[in-house]
């Protein structure tokens, strides 16, 4: 395998650090050099650190909660071009494992050699990126859905089993951070604890699909006024096409009944030629069910239709009227010819 070269800092000791404002209801992250970190923090050069962000709160767990399939050397530039900061960090440290055993005295046997798929960088590739390979989301929809006064009491130990560096400073008011440097998952129950603390529960928006907070865990909630405004229209929608559906099949079965009731009524009364309304009435039907199709699909209205469906009765009535006639008119004819001798 070639040596890789992706476009990534190499760091010495890449960490992670993340604190909440509650005030604010925003969270922080940065990423970078631990001394550069905390100087950023405090509010001196940030521009050597590499991510220092601020975002809406609950913004990180989801970065987390966003699963991928197992990371290979040859993803390192895609996951660290990513705007998931969780990616952002595996990418990070993924190459600052590798730079530090590449060539190193420890390691002479894979000095020059296949770094990229050693078993010890793919151990900790996997430890690393174990928490998006969880299916987090899951775990924290369950644990929400069991108990939603604490949530985190459904997380094991093997989840737990963890650990994690504070810092703090005081920049406006002491402010507390949360700092990892391989091991994701105590910021993540860092955060859970919080916003459970706050009752705010991770819900996935059933309209646009979205993880977002909302104030409940179990009565499925809307992630936006946008999304609320599109769920009004579906409603309406569903309102509407429930309304015509009712009214198109009433329409085609009162007047097939309408067809059939006549064709019993002229077999009853003996009509010899009742053949022709039985035809007529096969037409009838073929020609509803295309129509009834129509108003379906949206190719017709459902007042054409019914109009339609009017004509049909009236043209029924005719049709009968026409075939009693023409039997009294034969029978007429019989009576008055004269006798045979
Ligand atoms: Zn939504």
């Amino acid at each position: 395998m070639d040596r890789i070269h992706p476009d990534i800092p190499a760091l010495k000791n890449c960490v992670l650090a993340f604190c909440i404002n509650a005030k604010k209801q925003t969270e922080n992250v940065l990423i970078g050099e631990l001394q550069e970190i905390r100087q950023a923090a405090k509010g001196l050069d940030p521009a050597s650190t590499i991510i220092d962000i601020e975002r809406p709160i609950g913004s990180f767990v989801i970065d987390c909660c966003h699963q991928i399939a197992p990371v290979t050397m040859n993803q390192l530039n895609d996951l660290y071009k990513s705007d998931n900061l969780c990616f952002k960090f595996f990418a990070l440290r993924i190459w600052q494992e590798y730079m530090s055993y590449q060539g190193s005295e420890k390691h002479p046997c894979i000095k020059n050699q296949d770094t990229a798929s050693a078993p010890f960088l793919n151990g900790f590739i996997q430890n690393l990126t174990l928490l998006v390979h969880l299916s987090l989301e899951s775990i924290i929809q369950k644990g929400q859905s069991v108990l939603s006064d604490s949530p985190l009491d459904y997380f094991d130990n093997t989840l737990l089993n963890g650990s994690a560096k504070l810092f703090y400073n005081n920049k406006n008011g002491v402010q507390e951070y949360i700092v990892a440097d391989a091991d994701l998952m105590p910021v993540v129950l860092y955060s859970l604890r919080y916003l459970y603390g706050n009752h705010q529960y991770f819900q996935r928006c059933k309209i646009c699909n979205r993880l977002f907070l909302a104030h409940t865990a179990n009565i499925p909630t809307l992630c936006s006024d946008e999304c609320r405004r599109t769920q009004r229209r579906l409603n309406k929608r569903k309102y509407d096409s429930i309304k015509k559906d009712i009214w198109y099949e009433k329409d085609y079965k009162n007047s097939y009944m309408y067809w059939y009731n006549k064709l019993g009524k002229l077999k009853k009364t003996g009509a010899v030629n009742y053949q022709s309304f039985e035809k007529a009435f096969h037409i009838f039907c073929m020609d509803a069910r295309a129509k009834k199709r129509a108003v379906k699909n949206g190719g017709l209205s459902a007042l054409s239709f019914n109009d339609w469906m009017i004509t049909q009765k009236t043209k029924a009535d005719q049709l009968v009227s026409q075939i009693l006639e023409e039997q009294s008119r034969s029978i007429g004819s019989k009576s008055n010819r004269p006798a045979e001798q």
